[in-house]
């Protein structure tokens, strides 16, 4: 899942990167609002976290272009007062969601995993494909009812095909989801975390289609 994070303050900006990171999302960090808009009109986000008060181009202003081009991507949009102005600004300029600042990491990740759910049209929490359950909510995995342990990636990986069942993914695809701006990624990484998952959680699970990507077929737990 890739992420941007347009945030101007530099401490707070590093930290909830690397949070985010952990968390095992790709993210890209915008530190201006002129930058953000750029990112966002070259690459696919699954969430915005937004930052409202911005050099060169207001959040607000932003989220309302982004809105004008008809792009339904979800934003959790930062505020840094409790003030009933900002939060009906933000809101009226297309925010999904917001929080206050200064706000819990853990919160924010919630936040973002409620917004991927709704955005995904999930009625349930969790996805099962045969006897394999994934929950985003707790970054959990089950086959046949025992927990199996995943990397952040490995987790990624896993929910992105799941998302898209019966339909093949390309390396590019995933790498998007998987790395985020400057990370090194290794040729091979893609084919190595398949590779994982594929000994964790069974060898039949992913099928390769050889120069085109990746996918997890309709009956195949
Ligand atoms: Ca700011």
């Amino acid at each position: 899942m890739r992420i941007l994070l347009v945030e101007d303050d530099a401490l707070l900006g590093d930290g909830v990167r690397a949070g985010l990171k952990q968390a095992g999302f790709a993210v890209d960090w915008s530190q201006d609002g002129q930058a953000a808009k750029l990112a966002l009109q070259t690459e696919d986000y699954a969430v915005v976290v937004l930052d409202l008060g911005l050099p060169k181009l207001s959040g607000t202003d932003l989220l309302k272009w982004l809105r004008a081009t008809h792009s339904k991507v979800p934003v959790l949009v930062l505020t840094a007062r409790d003030t009933v102005a900002d939060r009906v600004s933000g809101l009226n300029a297309g925010a999904d969601d917001y929080l206050i600042k200064p706000f819990d990491l853990d919160e924010l990740i919630a936040r973002i995993n409620a917004l991927l759910r709704r955005s995904a049209g999930q009625v349930t929490q969790s996805l099962q494909h045969g006897s394999i359950i994934l929950t985003p909510e707790t970054h959990q995995v089950t086959l046949e009812g025992k927990s199996v342990e995943l990397s952040a990636r490995e987790f990624t990986l896993l929910h992105e095909l799941l998302l898209h069942v019966g339909r093949v993914q390309s390396r590019e695809q995933l790498e998007q989801h998987l790395y985020g701006w400057g990370e090194e990624v290794e040729s091979n990484s893609i084919e190595v975390h398949v590779h994982h998952l594929r000994k964790k959680l069974g060898s039949n699970l992913i099928r390769t289609l050889r120069g085109v990507g990746y996918v997890i077929d309709q009956d195949k737990p």
